[in-house]
């Protein structure tokens, strides 16, 4: 009896978000008005054509949205000829103007490296800190600080080889939300392999006690910047710090998966570089030193279509130094993020000091390489 009344009402209220969402598309097709897309665009426009980058966005939002070992696909279909899914993917369109307007107001726009007050090297001051991070610690260090600060008292990241968890399946990255230093400290070290960080975020918001600071690949911090965008409301209020990650491509943990598979069981992987040409993987034995050409092959298609390295919609942008491992480059963007660094540094827990200008003029050549490559990517394919 109470399990048909369930049944009923659940179908009473699906239907009646339908019929909305129709009376609402027809509105908008009557007046003339823009209509967006929704999920079998979704399906057709990227996920059909292997541009999704994985970032865990429409996942998040959505229950018929599901992944299989990186490879994100629509089990049912909602219906529904709108969607967040379409709209909050970074492979669809994207009104940059406005997401930068509603991020860092008037703030001067650099138009290789986007929006931002000032370029730094930094560190993390604490050994503990540092030591297992990817360079020097700063995205670590920085979100441990917010946290101990009360800024957020949640952080969504990334884990990866270094958890127990994921021994079994060393280099698939897992999405984490963590609440404290020793959480952080955990997530430490970058994964070179896409994982979808933001397909757990719906559920932390939903949770209106949890402030979370995000941090993510560029292609991430455009989806949530967009759902930001849609529903300010909940995405603004309860995700105020957003660190970005330089990078220039992804790994199909698929295609990289099977590369390693070939060449032999791999002892425990400790950590993975990309210095120079080269790809390096840190074992408890001797590191293990790829060719980047042979890795090259294993890069996510979506990857060849993204033009932002250095994550241009971040509060904060954290990459290398590409000459000092210990230090990185941080790009401070908003006032958020000049708040978070200007704490870190009066407690100490970071040491930041002017990045060289010949440097900064390195980082702007490697931004614009990448934005000239999809360009000639995006005209070689028609699109
Ligand atoms: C796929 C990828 C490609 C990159 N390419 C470049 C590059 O070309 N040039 C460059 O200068 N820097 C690149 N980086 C950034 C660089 O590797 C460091 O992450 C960055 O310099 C921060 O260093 P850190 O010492 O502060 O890191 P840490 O303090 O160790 O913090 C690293 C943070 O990154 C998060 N993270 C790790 N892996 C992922 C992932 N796959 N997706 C989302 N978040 C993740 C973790 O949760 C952690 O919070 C890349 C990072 C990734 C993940």
């Amino acid at each position: 009896m109470v399990m048909t009344f369930l049944i009923e009402l659940g179908l009473i209220i699906s239907l009646r978000r339908r019929l909305t969402d129709l009376l609402h598309w027809l509105f908008k097709k009557t007046l003339k008005l823009p209509i967006s897309k929704g999920p079998e665009d979704l399906r057709k426009e990227v996920l059909g054509q292997d541009f999704c980058s994985c970032c865990g966005g429409c996942i998040g939002i959505c229950p018929y949205i599901k992944i299989v070992r990186e490879k994100v696909i629509i089990v049912e279909n909602c219906g529904l000829k709108e969607g967040k899914c379409y709209n909050l993917c970074p492979h669809t369109p994207t009104d940059t103007s406005r997401l930068e307007r509603n991020i860092f107001g008037a703030i001067n726009k650099d138009p290789i490296l986007g929006r931002y007050v000032s370029i730094k090297q930094s560190r993390a001051t604490n050994p503990a800190v540092q030591g297992p991070g990817q360079y020097g610690g700063t995205v670590t260090a920085l979100i441990c600080s917010a946290l101990e600060r009360g800024e957020i008292n949640r952080a969504l990241l990334t884990q990866g080889f270094n958890r127990r968890k994921a021994d079994k399946d060393p280099l698939l990255p897992a999405a984490r939300l963590v609440k404290n230093s020793k959480g952080v400290i955990e997530c430490s070290g970058s994964k070179y392999t896409a994982c979808p960080t933001l397909s757990i975020l719906g559920e932390a918001v939903n949770n209106d006690k949890n402030i979370i600071g995000v941090v993510g690949r560029p292609c991430q911090v455009a989806a949530l910047r967009k759902l930001q965008d849609i529903e300010p409301e909940v995405f603004c209020s309860r995700v105020p710090l957003v660190i970005g990650l330089f990078c220039m491509w992804a790994l199909s943990y698929r295609e990289f998966n099977k590369f390693l598979a070939a060449r032999g069981r791999i002892p425990s992987i400790r950590k993975i570089d990309v210095p120079q040409e080269q790809f390096v993987i840190f074992t408890r034995g001797q590191p293990i030193r790829i060719p980047f050409e042979q890795i090259k092959e294993l890069i996510r298609p979506s990857c060849e279509l993204c033009s932002d390295f250095t994550s241009e919609l971040a509060d904060l942008s954290v990459g290398a130094t590409e000459f000092d491992p210990e230090w990185n480059t941080l790009i401070i963007r908003s006032k958020r993020g000049q708040e978070i660094v200007d704490e870190a540094v009066d407690n100490g827990v970071i040491e930041i000091k002017e990045l060289p200008p010949e440097r900064v003029e390195i980082l702007r050549r490697a931004a614009a390489d990448k934005k000239k490559r999809v360009r000639e990517a995006i005209s070689k394919k028609g699109k």
